[in-house]
């Protein structure tokens, strides 16, 4: 049978994988002109590797990411260093990744750290998901581990992450979130852009076509049963069935002949985009060498993490360059999606003092600027009952994205893991 994939992200080359070794015809529509979708790097001429668009890693717990990974005997490829994750207090940063180091920090008291460790760990091994989306992650963390902690620790964390929405997320994104997460964090030989394109490489050596720079236009349903889809320059294909893994609103816009209550479904969805400003340093901004800094936008910090990517890998795959992030998550129509790259570099800059007091302009070498619509998905109260299918309403068509891995949050292992279940579905109603 003709199958079509919309997007070579990892959910689109995973289900590639598993379609085309089940003996169908594979075909990858892209619109850009690279493989792996938000999880894409780049790479300047003197690099040995690349560095993603937005900073990314893997947690160990990422099963079907890493399960993925050694089906392709690419195992020895992963690497996992312990990189230091800091939060901001009282104008200096604390590592606050580990029990030990949650007991140092200074702004607990000795009941805040009896509750920190009681709350979390009932969190990570006991509490079962579903009766905590009926509450805002608001609320139940203030009320459990009390005020203070969750003005210093959380607070900051969802109005970054949420901006105008952080008080309607439900308590079930934050337990999948600390369920999932490890102090380990892990990446590929090379980047992601290189497991990217040496899966798409593996795939077409398979016989699957990946066509890049082919937006869809349309997907319509045809007499003969199937799907037809509408392509740049009025060009046309058909396919038996079509898994779509863009973002909702895109998919609303590809496939009008949807049912109505489906579409709705789809537009309700709300998400944050993302800026990612990515600077080459001549020089290590973080003296510590901490990976990761978590900054609260109430100190006055411009944008919500601060990322040293070359405290995670060495900066002798870069050249020597020191690889520093500024990222935030934004409502889509925040001025930080006007701005040009010059003003967000006026901006962003100045705030790195605070990191490093040696700093100055002269340091960067050279700035990239990386903007996305859909980051984020918003998960609201009782959000299970607002996922939608995967087999939508429209005969043969499939959605898999990241507003539909619910409760986890999104992340490559996720798009791995609903893609190959949507390949899943797709075999099972072919061969029915
Ligand atoms: C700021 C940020 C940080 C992140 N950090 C991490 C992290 O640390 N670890 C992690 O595992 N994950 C992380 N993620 C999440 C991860 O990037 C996503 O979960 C994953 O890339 C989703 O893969 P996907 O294949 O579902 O979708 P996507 O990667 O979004 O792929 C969809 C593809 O569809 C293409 N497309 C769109 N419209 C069309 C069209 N009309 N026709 C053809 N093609 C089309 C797009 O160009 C894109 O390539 C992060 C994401 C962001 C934004």
């Amino acid at each position: 049978m003709k199958i079509a994939i919309i997007g070579a992200g990892f959910g689109g080359l995973a289900a590639a994988y598993d379609l085309r070794k089940a003996g169908h015809e594979v075909t990858i529509f892209e619109a850009a002109d690279y493989v792996g979708g938000l999880s894409a790097g780049f790479k300047a001429p003197h690099w040995s590797w690349s560095v993603e668009r937005f900073y990314h890693h893997w947690f160990q717990s990422d099963r079907d990411m890493l399960g993925l990974i050694r089906e392709l005997g690419w195992q020895d490829k992963v690497i996992f260093p312990r990189p230091k994750t800091v939060v901001y207090y009282n104008g200096r940063f604390y590592p606050l990744d580990s029990p030990l180091a949650a007991l140092l920090f200074p702004g607990f008291t000795l009941l805040d750290k009896a509750r920190f460790g009681l709350v979390t760990a009932y969190l990570r091994y006991l509490a079962p998901w579903q009766p905590l989306e009926r509450y805002t992650a608001d609320a139940w963390l203030r009320k459990y581990y009390g005020a203070r902690l969750y003005s210093i620790l959380y607070e900051p964390l969802l109005v970054g992450k949420f901006g105008p929405h952080y008080a309607e997320v439900n308590m079930a994104w934050f337990w999948a979130r600390l369920k999932a997460r490890t102090t380990r964090l892990g990446t590929f030989e090379g980047g992601f852009q290189a497991f990217a394109d040496a899966f798409a490489a593996h795939l077409q050596r398979q016989g699957v076509a990946v066509r890049l720079n082919t937006p869809v236009e349309h997907i319509r349903p045809n007499p003969a049963g199937g799907l037809t889809l509408e392509l740049p320059g009025g060009g046309h294909e058909d396919f038996a069935a079509c898994l779509v893994t863009v973002g909702p609103s895109i998919l609303a816009r590809l496939a009008p002949d949807l049912p109505a209550n489906y579409l709705d479904g789809l537009l309700r969805l709300k998400s944050m985009g993302a800026v990612a400003l990515v600077l080459a340093l001549r020089h290590r901004l973080s003296e510590e060498g901490y990976y990761w800094f978590n900054l609260p936008k109430s100190a006055g910090f411009p944008f919500l993490a601060l990322v040293e990517h070359t405290n995670f890998v060495s900066p002798e795959h870069f050249g020597g360059d020191h690889i520093v992030y500024c990222g935030d998550y934004l409502d889509p129509d925040h001025e930080y999606f006007r701005l040009s790259h010059e003003e967000l570099l006026a901006r962003f800059l100045p705030s790195l003092t605070r990191f490093n007091p040696n700093f100055s302009p002269d340091w960067v070498r050279q700035s990239w600027l990386f903007r996305t619509p859909y980051a984020q998905p918003i998960p609201l109260l009782n959000h299970s009952r607002n996922i939608p299918a995967i087999r939508t309403p429209l005969r043969g068509l499939y959605f898999a994205s990241m507003s539909q891995v619910y409760p986890w949050d999104r992340g490559t292992n996720f798009a791995v893991q609903i893609a190959r279940q949507a390949a899943r579905l797709i075999l099972s109603d072919l061969a029915a």
